[in-house]
């Protein structure tokens, strides 16, 4: 019997498209708000160095405007906090302060030329200068709140705060030195202004962990210029880990690098050398500014006091 031939039928098998998939759609919702404020911030940032390890940056706001948006963001944060933020005579602020102040001149000793922008340009090869202009006339304000939390942190601007909760564990100058010259690190490296900063669940990124290596490398520096033994800092970092719990998983999915992998980096011989050879001068120069003979120096000109 003879079979009769047909043509099979047509198959269409065009792709489905990606809007036809509910996940997709949704996903699209979500993320695009964000690539195209992204995208936006991109354009209008610029690309900066940081100091000490030179790792390059975005950052969205100019020294002016962080200046001005960081008073008036911090003016709104003490109006909110009031009841909470510890008066100018509690002892414990006076502490705080005392040993900010010498952060502070850690900072203006290690970056004396604040307002050098400019890269140059040696032999046809740029040679990197890390920019610090944003330090220029900083108005620098240190707080202490009453928080039962273990947490410091800095506001861009200049603003340091420490909670009570820290403090209460910080039993050396050297140690509040520690915690201040990291915040004030995060100030230097103007990390609270970074582009990626506007991506979402930020904190929970590498880039984020990165930025916290970065502010106790250089916060080491400022501790160990500002005359405050550096050798305390891997210590207090492997001390603070017991107190509120380290573990390695953090390296990977923390807010911040485990205490012990910050402890290390910090004991790092080539790390802590530099730091030592800061530490060694500034107590010199103390120690001269001190002696009976501090107006001579002074006379010649010879270390300021
Ligand atoms: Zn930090």
């Amino acid at each position: 019997m003879a079979h009769a031939w047909s043509l099979p039928a047509v198959v269409s098998r065009s792709r489905p498209r990606w809007y036809t998939n509910l996940w997709k759609v949704a996903a699209a919702v979500v993320v695009l708000p964000y690539a195209a404020k992204f995208s936006i911030f991109a354009a209008i940032s610029q690309k900066e160095t940081v100091p000490y390890t030179n790792q390059a940056h975005r950052v969205l706001l100019t020294s002016s405007e962080q200046r001005e948006f960081g008073d008036e963001d911090f003016n709104d944060w003490k109006e909110k906090r009031d009841k909470y933020i510890l008066s100018p005579s509690d002892p414990r602020t006076v502490l705080v302060r005392r040993i900010a102040s010498d952060i502070i001149h850690g900072v203006r000793r290690l970056f004396p030329n604040n307002g050098i922008h400019d890269d140059d340009v040696k032999q046809g090869k740029v040679v990197v200068r890390p920019q610090t202009g944003h330090l220029t006339d900083l108005n620098w304000e240190v707080m202490v709140v009453e928080n039962n939390k273990v947490r410091a942190f800095s506001l861009k601007g200049g603003k340091i705060v420490i909670h009570t909760g820290y403090l209460k564990h910080l039993k050396t100058d050297a140690e509040i030195a520690t915690v201040i010259g990291h915040e004030a690190a995060h100030v230097v490296a103007r990390h609270s202004m970074e582009l990626l900063r506007s991506i979402p669940f930020y904190k929970l990124m590498p880039f984020s962990r990165r930025a916290e290596l970065e502010a106790d490398h250089i916060g080491l520096m400022i501790m160990a210029a500002a005359g405050l033994n550096p050798r305390v800092a891997p210590e207090f970092r492997k001390k603070i880990g017991e107190i509120i719990g380290d573990t390695k998983l953090m390296d990977y999915i923390g807010t911040h690098p485990s205490f012990q992998t910050r402890s290390r980096l910090l004991s790092r011989k080539e790390v802590m050398e530099e730091a030592f050879e800061l530490y060694k001068q500034e107590r010199m120069r103390m120690e001269k500014c001190q002696s009976l003979s501090s107006l001579w120096w002074n006379v010649l000109g010879y270390p300021s006091c």
